[in-house]
């Protein structure tokens, strides 16, 4: 999964380019250059057939300075150690770009979880917490669900930890099922979060979304929400939608819902109304107003950024696009919302759902999304202030988030006394 770049590397470079654009202590560069801990562990699980096959796992904490760290927990068979750096990096800049009082962390295990049965899959989740045991905490740190983990298995991982400690601890993990503290808003969030940034986007451009064509790479959580939203609030047309198993591509539109069905029932979204396949390489170079990487990272790199021809690319994927690539795609003319920022609504709800467990009192869908809106739109502002104030200094958008995170983390590491 690290591609041909280290890119945990890359998330230090980020860190480094922020710093030096504000002029920061490099000793609090240095600090965030490393992450204070990663915990590797093995965890044993009963196979089905009665064998016992050993899995490894990692968790991260980036950097608690402004708080407990967050961040998800990731099953993937390509998962490393470098990778789940990478990862809790970008989130404790994501938390400090929408100001939650978190830090960053982030967790992996390596296994492809589509080859186990649903008890196999169980036994891992729980054997994961017990090996983690009290590293996590809520006050501590938070894991979330992320690539090919879902509500369900944060319910098993809440019930283990609940009954490790003797605590029923809800705020342990967010992104739970409603039955056990879920938030209600949670599960479109992410999805969210990128439209309420595509709205402002699209406004400072003048473009119209009614009508705006999009492509989606990813039909996961995050890109059907995406899909779905635009398609229903705001009358966009979705033309093209990809997944590891193919894509479809419709100049006339697509329906989200319907391809969602088509797509439970068939595993794939190929073939649907016997539409053309597209490949992620064809739909990212299509000729369309919005582009949403919502998949893994490195979809956009170097040496495709000239194909895309979106005006604005919206980053739902952790790491979607290198940051090689920002400056060939704002030279093509392309707005680009970064991860850190487009992707945040995500972990916002998180925050909120984690509010809810503490206090015991839980809000209505409308309250959430309207706070939600709130933290996004204000984060967006931070971000395209600082944007408009260094952009003669080459500053692109995924810098300008950067220097907004790195300056508040700078700010708590500070005041905490780590450096003088
Ligand atoms: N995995 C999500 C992310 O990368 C959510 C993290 C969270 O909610 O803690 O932002």
């Amino acid at each position: 999964m690290a591609g041909e770049k280290n890119w945990f590397q890359v998330a230090q470079d980020r860190i480094k380019i922020a710093g030096a654009k504000l002029g920061q202590n490099s000793e609090i560069t240095e600090i965030l250059c490393n992450p204070q801990r990663t915990l590797c562990v093995s965890i044993p699980v009963r196979m089905d057939n009665g064998t016992t096959r050993v899995f490894l796992g990692y968790r991260c904490q980036h950097n608690d300075a402004v708080g407990p760290t967050k961040g998800g927990i990731r099953f993937h068979q390509d998962e490393t150690i470098e990778d789940v750096e990478a990862l809790a990096t970008l989130m404790t800049l994501k938390c400090a770009v929408v100001g939650l009082p978190y830090g960053g962390g982030k967790g992996g295990v390596v296994v492809d979880p589509s080859k186990l049965s649903t008890g196999e899959l169980e036994r891992l989740s729980r054997g994961f917490v017990r090996a983690l045991g009290t590293f996590l905490g809520p006050d501590r740190d938070v894991p979330a669900p992320d690539v090919n983990t879902n509500g369900q298995i944060m319910a098993w991982m809440v019930d283990e930890y609940s009954k490790m400690t003797g605590h029923n601890t809800p705020a342990l993990m967010t992104g739970k099922p409603i039955i056990l503290g879920g938030s209600l808003g949670r599960t479109a969030a992410t999805g969210l979060g990128g439209v309420y940034c595509l709205r402002i986007a699209a406004k400072k451009l003048g473009m119209n979304l009614k009508g705006a064509t999009v492509a989606i790479e990813g039909f996961g959580n995050v890109g059907f929400y995406a899909a779905k939203i635009l398609h229903d609030e705001d009358g966009a047309k979705v033309v093209g939608i990809t997944m590891v198993s193919g894509g479809v591509y419709d100049p006339d539109g697509i329906d989200p819902d319907d391809l969602k069905a088509y797509e439970n029932k068939n595993g794939t979204v190929r073939g649907y109304k016997g539409h053309d396949n597209i490949s992620n390489e064809q739909l990212r170079a299509l000729d369309v107003d919005v582009y949403i990487p919502a998949a893994l990272q490195n979809a956009i790199v170097k040496e495709n950024a000239k194909d895309v021809k979106a005006k604005i690319v919206v980053e739902l994927a952790n790491g979607g696009i290198n940051p090689d690539a920002d400056e060939i795609l704002e030279k093509n003319g392309a707005f680009v919302v970064p991860d850190i920022l487009g992707n945040a609504g995500g972990v916002t709800v998180s925050y909120f759902e984690w509010v809810q467990n503490n206090y015991g009192y839980y809000w209505a869908e409308k309250e959430i999304n309207e706070k939600l809106e709130r933290v996004m739109s204000e984060a967006f502002e931070r971000v395209y202030n600082m944007y408009s104030r260094h952009r003669a200094d080459k500053v692109t958008m995924r810098m300008a988030a950067d220097m907004v995170a790195v300056e508040r983390v700078g700010d708590a590491i500070k005041t905490r006394g780590w450096v003088a």
